[in-house]
């Protein structure tokens, strides 16, 4: 029995120009991908690619076609199949996190049964996700902090030279509590030196401050002991997790970077294994990338899965994000249907 590839690319816009610290814009194109199989039943994936990660819509397109030839006769055969697929292509994780959640909606499907609970996992146990605020004008800020009051944790994108001022913008109009990113636009001085006021201004953990390869610099801001570190860009697949184990206190989990949802449970058991915290995060994307990684977030300390919410024109409905805990679909494999 074989499966069948389609692909189509999507371009979502975002309600407001997202930016963060290396820049950004309204518009981000994603591939969402379909394997059919022999009976008709369609397994639904999603890549959001990130150039950071050296990804576009193009380059996902050229390696689904290259992966083609390596998908499994039996979707069930999930670990040999991206095994193969991070084989042939290591670097692309949009691109196999496409085929790994399509894989994956296939089997739940085959089941007739959710993906979280293939996994044994207990939907009452999700996490509330944070909702983040891109960098902006006070104005425009101030506007965005205001529409998200459905979203009870904030998540503020610095990395600027005005970071003070934004923080105290945010501050003056909510009391909900923040997460920051600096998207590793800080320096260790100018890190050493905000975080104290993030302290004060009631910061739960700052993510990624630091350029991913300093190591020992994210190792000293940690070692201040005033907020928790997380790393996000310092830390793409479980094998990099006992590297970044003494830098940091967490780590950031996307399917974009690590490939796949087999290598995102890895990634947990590592890092728990590490004593870390475990944050799931996401890039700008539908609601199909959004569900599958909402799946696993009964087993994570903290989740940003807003991609989806951030954008005006999601075509897809699954797991709903603000409003109190993560609900996940209850329908089989990722539960995920058309709006
Ligand atoms: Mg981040």
């Amino acid at each position: 029995m074989t499966l069948t590839l389609s692909a189509e690319v999507v371009t979502l816009t975002t309600r407001h120009p997202f930016i963060i610290a290396r820049g950004g814009n309204s518009d981000y194109r994603v591939v969402t991908v379909r394997l059919t199989d022999a009976d008709g039943l369609e397994g639904w994936g999603e890549a959001s690619p990130s150039a950071y990660y050296g990804e576009t819509a193009e380059t996902v397109l050229a390696v689904l076609k290259t992966l083609e030839p390596h998908l499994p006769a039996d979707p069930f055969d999930l670990d040999a199949a991206e095994a193969r697929f991070a084989r042939v292509v290591p670097k692309n994780g949009a691109a196999r996190a496409a085929l790994s959640g399509a894989l994956h909606d296939l089997v739940g499907k085959r089941l007739g049964v959710p993906l979280y609970r293939l996994w044994g996992l207990d939907r009452r146990r999700t996490p509330v996700s944070s909702f983040t605020i891109g960098i902006d004008s006070a104005e425009k800020t101030q506007a965005k902090v205001r529409e998200a009051r459905d979203y009870a944790i904030l998540k503020i994108k610095l990395g600027t030279d005005r970071d003070e001022e934004i923080l105290r913008t945010i501050r003056d109009v909510t009391d909900q509590p923040l997460r920051v990113d600096a998207n590793a636009g800080w320096t260790r001085e100018r890190a050493l030196r905000m975080l104290p006021l993030l302290k004060e201004f009631g910061v739960e953990f700052v993510e990624q401050p630091l350029p991913p390869d300093d190591l020992e610099g994210i190792a000293a801001v940690r070692r201040a002991g005033i907020l928790p570190v997380v790393v996000d860009e310092s830390c793409v697949v479980a094998a990099d997790i006992p590297r970044v184990a003494e830098a940091a206190d967490g780590i950031n989990i996307k399917l974009a970077k690590c490939g796949s949802l087999r290598e995102a449970l890895r990634m947990i058991a590592t890092a728990r294994a590490h004593k870390m915290l475990v944050m799931v995060g996401c890039m700008i994307e539908t609601s199909i990338g959004i569900t599958a990684a909402a799946h696993f977030t009964p087993l994570v300390d903290a989740a940003d899965l807003d991609g989806a919410a951030l954008t005006v024109n999601d075509p897809f409905a699954g797991a709903v994000i603000g409003g109190g805990p993560i609900e996940l679909p209850d329908g089989p494999g990722l539960g995920v249907r058309r709006r």
